[in-house]
């Protein structure tokens, strides 16, 4: 799966971005292991001095370059990219390999989501069912006392290495992390969200992490226990909300796996929304289903929901777009069938291009109705919710 690539700010020296593209376009038309090892290992020496020092720049610049040329490098690099801000293998010292991991939770409420400090008594839980269900038996791990919003989460390669660093010392001492929730940006209210747990797990040079490496026991099978075991820990600090909690694994992977599956969650979330506020039957409703455009090229979907006699938008869903196939004829037919299965009354798949708008008073995302007029979403007055909904 390749994921677009986050634009850098400012450019780097040509040169460096030379050396960069010269060792990805090495390492994908390398033709053995061996080879492919060497590459490997340039790339990160060079990669985790950049990161060290907190200048990206010229990895993002990279990035930017070889996805507009080469693809198949471009994966290379982004692969070698985040595998050095997520992981680290310390030399001199007996327990020395550390991976960052994340653990996101789906979630969808009336209220806020909670996005704050995790209580001792629930981390405590949460340790002792990582370590029985998912961890090897020697791993050491660290947990940070906090849920992340994705607004929370490091910005950067470079804030992705740094806490990785920090989460990792801690684990090496079996201890967890207090975060400093006062540094962590403000969160924005959503109907449904993710939160992260994060964690470092550190183990002895080249040794097992998980338990599915080490017993007779599949991945699958570890990580649905995990869910079962976690839920009621997780319940009690996500009160009030419907939640779906996900497989710990390392950070990057887990935070593609949660964007891609909070896509049908929240389409999901927001029909039970409606049907619980609106006290109406799935039947009672349409979705009209868009694509928006910037002038480059499609930016998301966009799928307003409405009552089945009405052209007005109650509520509406962003899909963003997380890779090149998601652009393809086929992504909106997928959407298109979710809703189906979700037994709204109609879903009109509007195959006019919308350009991507915003309200200029309030900067919500305006919502394709049946007609394919872009509108902003209303709930009526009288409707049972405490979600902020902005009226004007
Ligand atoms: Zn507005």
């Amino acid at each position: 799966m390749i994921k677009r690539p986050r634009s850098s700010k400012r450019s780097p020296p040509p040169n460096e971005v030379a050396r960069f593209l010269d060792l990805a376009t090495n390492l994908s038309q390398s033709s053995s292991r061996l080879e492919d090892q060497f590459w490997e290992r340039r790339l990160a020496q060079e990669i985790d001095s950049r990161l060290a020092c907190g200048n990206e720049s010229t990895l993002t610049a990279s990035l930017d370059q070889l996805y507009n040329s080469d693809l198949p490098s471009y994966g290379n690099l982004v692969d070698a990219i985040e595998s050095s801000a997520e992981s680290t293998s310390q030399r001199g010292n007996d327990v020395a390999d550390i991976l960052l991991l994340a653990i996101p939770v789906l979630a969808w409420s009336r209220l806020p989501i909670p996005c704050n400090r995790i209580k001792p008594d629930i981390l405590e839980a949460l340790r002792t069912q990582l370590h029985g269900h998912v961890l090897a038996k020697d791993a050491r791990l660290c947990l940070a006392d906090h849920f992340f919003s994705p607004d929370q989460l490091p910005q950067s390669y470079c804030e992705t290495y740094e806490l990785m660093k920090k989460l990792g010392k801690s684990a090496l001492k079996e201890e967890d992390y207090t975060v400093d929730a006062k540094a962590l940006a403000e969160t924005a209210v959503f109907l449904s969200d993710t939160r992260f747990l994060l964690g470092c797990i550190a183990v002895k040079r080249e040794a097992t992490l998980f338990r599915w490496q080490e017993e007779s026991i599949s991945r699958n099978d570890a990580i649905a226990s995990w869910q079962q075991q976690s839920n009621a820990v997780i319940g009690q600090y996500f009160q009030a909300c419907a939640f779906e909690v996900m497989a710990p694994a390392a950070y990057h992977a887990a935070i593609r796996e949660a964007d891609r599956a909070s896509r049908p969650y929240s389409l999901a979330a927001s029909m039970d929304f409606l049907k619980t506020v609106l006290a109406s039957r799935s039947d009672a409703f349409q979705a009209s289903v868009a694509s928006f455009h910037s002038p480059r090229q499609v930016e998301e979907y966009r799928i307003g929901f409405g009552y089945a006699n009405s052209n007005d938008i109650l509520h509406g869903v962003v899909w963003p777009i997380l890779d090149p196939e998601d652009e393809s004829p086929e992504a909106m037919s997928r959407i298109e069938q979710q809703i189906r299965d979700m037994g709204v009354a109609r879903v009109n798949v509007l195959r006019n291009r919308l350009p991507i708008e915003f309200c200029d008073d309030c900067g919500a995302p305006l919502f394709p109705n049946p007609e394919g007029e872009a509108m902003h979403a209303e709930l009526p007055t009288d409707s049972n919710t405490s979600m902020p909904h902005q009226l004007h």
